[in-house]
């Protein structure tokens, strides 16, 4: 019910301005999907995101207090601040952040004092368009650009109108431009920053100021007719006439002051209205959701799908800025230095590798090719190659995913850097550990040299480690392989095997390993921790990427390969909380879903119910990839079944949602599901159209009878990104009952090692 509402409330919103070929697409994004999270339990853990495609900046309700991971929970109803923010998880804190507060009657700067009581029935979340009315009658309302946005304050009528701009936590500096109606100032606040790290930002008004001043934001003392401060919390407070309507232009930079105004000028300077901005950032929108047109399914399937599809296309984000000719450079995170060309960060590839980054290379290669040029400039300021850039190297998670990218981006086809660059840095990062976290160079990189794994309890999340880096093995194996790379395709290629290092074939499972060959005592696959990384034997079981058919010959063979498949699902859903000594949210989300160890709420086993495919069970895959998209998601603030973690979950439904997954990024395959759609239209970049037919299509007729591609007959349970990107057809027959003939021969099976051999 509480869907169909929304799917209503959704196309009743917000009016987007539509082009004649390119059809709304943004009135079926919640941008509150997944906002109704907190810290024992995520739903998706977003925040209402008011952006640009992978924009520098994001805008945001603030109802958390500055300085709290969590911005905006749907379930207060007392709104502090709207700010620029560019946090990817609750979990990590932003940076770079400061924030307007609109209020009639008297100045309240103090953030706890200055709430704002607002219900959701007053409020619009579009990705081009937030607004929302406090009962106090104010409206606030927000349009982005890439590195700005528009802002429109209405105030009710009589009332003394106040704005107070918050320089959130840290240092921070303003200055008051009375006569032109102006701010500029700057903020720094977030950790790990190099000198000289700056957010500046240059804010226009529309309206003049009848009073104005300074403030801290620590002791809340406010100096009157002031208009300069530097500081800790320094920021600034306005007056404009009573009841005003007061329209705001603002962008920032890295770089400049003088960038920040280039940037005001040239993103927002023709747009005389906020309604402007609008109109332009729902042009942008449109043509970003355009790149896949679906048709057929339920108005709440389409609400899931360009919902999360909006989400997949917000991370990495663009750190890198235009000068006045229109190219690019940047201020870099990693030296602190000015560099020219592209830079992205803000992503963590730990989550991102498995699905947005090959979702990326569908939609978006070219901006991808800059990417991964980028990424080994990065390596070159920060000495590593970055695998948790928020926005500068934080090493968190486990394995050395970059090369993942790397190979992945090559292995479609994108040809923007240097192969053996990227294989002397993947070098350099698997023979050595770098100074931050366990992912910034390789934590038991000697062991895992030495003895094939990485040995439990000496290294925590062991087990898990030395599945990570054996794929990542495979990756630099694969992409030293097809460049001739002989030297490198030698090093890794003994290493992309490891994995059978850690399988114990008295309990079929993978196990924690001592340093003298001896398994870990007390073996429990329910427990989380450990040898493991958020998660338990069950969830890590799967973790070999590069080599599925090798793994089922490990495990006995296809018939206990599916058996334990199943396995998974018919387990009760039982927590050992393990090393983590009580429930983190992950393990909630696990029981809440009530698929028995099934815990798509978290990453290791997102690819799972793809593995069927590689074992002659292939409809049991199209089964449980309906299954889990119509069960774990929704448009809803409930929408996701744990963090959405920077588009991951996100892209995970958008790819299943066209009938594919990335269970293997390095290849150019993708394995087959289930789409959810009657056709499904992805317009590439080249130009060329690949569309996927399902007519008979329902939420019953989830197997594929037969399928064509290009109209001959397709029996292969996975799809080339070279078909995808040629152009074609793919048509499934679509039946409520499995087509158990279909996709058996050992041709149809999608990649692995062994198989290759
Ligand atoms: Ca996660």
């Amino acid at each position: 019910m509480k869907l169909k509402l929304l799917a209503l409330s959704l196309l009743a919103g917000a009016a987007t301005t539509v082009s004649a070929q390119q059809p709304d697409l943004v009135k079926y994004v919640n941008t509150l999907q997944g906002t109704n999270s907190k810290h024992e339990l995520t739903r998706g853990n977003t925040y209402p995101t008011t952006a640009l495609p992978f924009a520098m900046h994001t805008w945001t309700p603030q109802t958390g207090r500055n300085g709290d991971g969590w911005k905006y929970q749907y379930f207060k109803d007392k709104i502090r601040g709207f700010q620029q923010a560019h946090q990817c998880s609750s979990w990590t804190r932003d940076y770079a952040v400061f924030s307007f507060m609109p209020m009639v009657d008297r100045l309240v700067v103090n953030e706890n004092d200055r709430e704002a009581k607002f219900s959701h029935a007053n409020e619009i979340a579009k990705p081009n368009y937030y607004k929302v009315q406090f009962d106090n009658q104010i409206t606030t309302e927000i349009s982005p650009t890439e590195r700005g946005a528009q802002l429109r304050f209405t105030y009710p009528k009589g009332k003394k109108s106040f704005l107070v701009l918050d320089g959130y936590t840290g240092m921070s500096g303003v200055k008051i431009y009375p006569k032109e109606n102006k701010i500029t100032g700057y903020v720094h606040n977030g950790e790990g920053f190099k000198e000289g790290f700056r957010n500046f930002f240059v804010i226009c008004f529309d309206q003049p100021f009848q009073a104005y001043g300074t403030w801290e934001n620590k002791s809340n003392t406010v100096k009157a007719d002031s208009i300069a401060a530097e500081g800790p919390g320094k920021g600034a407070y306005l007056q404009f006439k009573a009841g005003a309507t007061v329209q705001v232009k603002v962008a920032s930079s890295y770089i400049s002051m003088d960038q920040a105004a280039l940037n005001l000028k040239t993103e927002l300077g023709a747009d005389k209205s906020l309604e402007q901005t609008k109109a332009k950032a729902g042009v942008i929108w449109n043509k970003s959701l355009g790149k896949v047109l679906v048709e057929g399914g339920t108005a709440a399937d389409k609400a899931t799908f360009y919902s999360c599809f909006f989400r997949a296309s917000l991370f990495s984000r663009k750190f890198y800025e235009l000068d006045a000719k229109g190219r690019p450079y940047y201020f870099s995170p990693y030296d602190g230095k000015i560099h020219n060309g592209y830079m992205y960060t803000d992503t963590g590839f730990w989550d991102t590798f498995r699905a947005q980054f090959p979702l990326n290379t569908i939609m978006h290669p070219e901006m991808h090719g800059r990417y991964m040029q980028a990424l080994l400039d990065a390596n070159k300021q920060c000495g590593w190659l970055p695998s948790w850039s928020f926005p500068s190297e934080a090493g968190s998670m486990i394995g050395n995913h970059a090369i993942s990218l790397l190979a992945d981006a090559w292995a479609k086809g994108i040809r923007t850097f240097d192969p053996k660059e990227a294989l002397s840095a993947y070098l350099h990062e698997a023979t050595n550990k770098g100074p931050w976290g366990p992912a910034n160079g390789r934590d038991g990189w000697k062991e895992y040299f030495q003895l094939g794994y990485v040995p439990y309890p000496k290294y925590r999340e062991a087990t898990a480690k030395t599945l990570e880096y054996a794929y990542d093995d495979y990756c630099g194996w694969q992409l030293a392989t097809t460049t001739g790379n002989a030297y490198y395709a030698g090093i890794f290629g003994r290493q992309m095997y490891n994995y059978k290092n850690v399988y114990d074939a008295s309990t079929r499972f993978m196990r924690g390993r001592g340093t003298d060959g001896a398994w870990a005592p007390k073996f429990d696959p329910a427990e989380w921790g450990g040898p493991f990384t958020e998660g338990n034997a069950w969830h890590w079981q799967w973790s070999v990427f590069q080599d599925i058919e090798g793994l089922t010959k490990l495990m006995g063979g296809e018939q206990n390969f599916t058996a334990k498949l199943d396995s998974v699902f018919s387990e009760p859903n039982r927590v050992n909380v393990g090393s983590y000594g009580g429930m983190i949210h992950e393990m909630t989300e696990m029981v809440m879903a009530d698929m028995g160890q099934y815990a798509h709420g978290n990453q290791p086993i997102q690819h799972m119910v793809y593995l069927y495919n590689y074992a002659g069970q292939p409809w049991k895959s199209q089964y449980y990839a309906r299954k889990v998209m119509s069960k774990l998601y929704d448009a809803t603030e409930n929408g996701y079944p744990g963090d959405e973690d920077q588009g991951q979950t996100s892209s995970w439904y958008v790819l299943s949602a066209l009938g594919f997954y990335s269970v293997t990024p390095g290849t150019d395959q993708y394995a087959l599901g289930s789409p959810v759609f009657k056709k499904t239209t992805i317009s590439l970049e080249n130009g060329k159209k690949f569309i996927i037919e399902a007519p008979e299509n329902t939420a019953e007729n989830v197997y594929i009878k037969s399928a064509t591609l290009n109209g001959k007959t397709y029996t292969a349970n996975f799809i080339r990104h070279s078909d995808l990107v040629n152009g074609g057809v793919l048509k499934l027959d679509m039946s409520p009952k499995p087509e158990m003939k279909r996709g058996l021969s050992a041709a149809d099976k999608p990649f692995s090692l062994s198989q290759a051999k």
